[in-house]
């Protein structure tokens, strides 16, 4: 085939049921790779492609072209690797969906909620694969699920979103027969395990799909009341490992795009002083104390949730910070600083503990909306 736009071009002919997995290098040097559907129909995670027309995918992408009923497709560039797998779990994906539409027309007509899904499994299993195909399948029908992201380490903020979804579907029918798909972490054991009971209970789940994890299928079968309907699935052999070294690359690059945008989108962020004295910082969560430690009356809910005061020093220098929407002043902000949404993100650049000053990295001009700050444990280090 000729080249496009300088760009080598390879063709593949898929078959139905099919798809191919290819990957795009990493590295901010690495050079996309674009998509052309050519002929027939195929889909991207569940998004249908419009033929002709080219998408670009950046690097470190990893992406794999299913087609229901065969197609032709073209890729510019070098990807890193490409295939076609013929085995593909897409029709027991396909299957869950069908039976989530099931339950979502049987809700329309009794008058009631739709499925709360909850997707578990380890890490690099396709969970959040598996929540876009599950979306994109529920839109392409009409149905206007919502997606729960949960970091399901802190249950007692899962229980605050769930209550803001259950509002929600209170006042819009829409919302509430569409039902919910909820993501959650990788963190199957211990406390994960805990937490993702406790989010199960919190948002009533109705179905709960295990992906490639038999002890956890058994474990929360166990668990969790008869009337949850616990379904393990098979990952997709396309789903790519991640090193630790990429996951922090992948955050990386998302942090930067916080700042500085994407997509050919420039944002140009604010750099500022800020006096240790206009703000107050703190950490969620003091260390865990064994259960016999603790005083009277106090569960482990309440150390990991609790604010410790952080005094800025050098150490503070490229931690990233959330901007909390706790209304200033330390009484009402300690008392509502758990629940609050965070407004938005910096990251320290500079700290002077001699003029008690630090510098930020802010998306917006000075001032900070707001003077409550928490610290995280990620560092963001600004290369620009
Ligand atoms: P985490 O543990 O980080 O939550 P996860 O279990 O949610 O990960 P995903 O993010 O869904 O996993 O998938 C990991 C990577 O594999 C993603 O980059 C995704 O694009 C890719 N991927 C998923 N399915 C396929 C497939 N069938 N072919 C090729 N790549 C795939």
């Amino acid at each position: 085939d000729a080249p496009a736009a300088g760009k080598a071009c390879t063709r593949f002919d898929l078959e139905k049921e099919t798809e191919l997995r290819f990957e795009v290098e990493a590295g901010e040097a690495a050079e996309q790779v674009e998509l052309e559907l050519v002929t027939g129909m195929a889909e991207v995670f569940g998004s249908e492609l419009n033929r002709n027309k080219k998408y670009t995918f950046g690097p470190g992408s990893k992406i794999a072209v299913f087609t229901w009923q065969g197609c032709s497709v073209s890729l510019y560039g070098k990807p890193e690797v490409a295939y076609v797998s013929k085995d593909t779990p897409m029709l027991l994906y396909l299957n869950t969906h069908a039976a989530l539409e099931q339950m979502r027309k049987q809700a329309e007509r009794d008058n009631e909620r739709g499925p709360r899904v909850m997707v578990v499994g380890p890490t690099d299993v396709g969970k959040s694969t598996v929540c876009r195909l599950l979306l994109s399948y529920a839109v392409r029908v009409g149905r206007r699920p919502t997606l729960v992201e949960l970091d399901v380490g802190q249950s007692g903020l899962t229980s605050c979103l769930a209550e803001v979804f259950s509002q929600r579907c209170e006042v819009n029918r829409k919302a509430s027969v569409g039902g919910c798909i909820i993501n959650t972490c990788g963190w199957v054991k211990g406390s994960g395990y805990q937490a993702l009971v406790h989010c199960a209970s919190a948002f009533q789940v109705d179905v709960v799909l295990v992906l490639d994890h038999e002890r956890l299928y058994n474990e929360l079968k166990r668990d969790l009341p008869h009337f949850v309907r616990v379904v393990l699935l098979p990952k997709s052999g396309g789903v790519v490992e991640r090193s630790k070294e990429c996951r922090r690359e992948a955050r990386d690059e998302k942090i930067r795009e916080y700042f500085y945008g994407f997509r050919g989108m420039s944002y140009y962020p604010f750099s500022f002083e800020v006096r240790f004295s206009d703000v107050r910082i703190y950490k969620i969560g003091a260390p865990s104390i064994p259960d016999s430690c603790l005083p009277l009356g106090m569960s482990q809910d309440d150390t990991q949730l609790k604010l410790v005061p952080v005094t800025p020093g050098r150490d503070l220098t490229y931690h990233v910070l959330s901007v909390s929407s706790a209304e200033d002043g330390e009484d009402s902000a300690r008392k509502g600083i758990v629940e609050s949404p965070v407004c938005g993100f910096i990251v320290v650049t500079n700290v002077d503990t001699q003029t008690q000053v630090m510098k930020v990295l802010s998306p917006a001009p000075r001032p900070l909306p707001r003077h409550t700050l928490l610290i995280m444990d990620i560092r963001f280090m600004d290369m620009k």
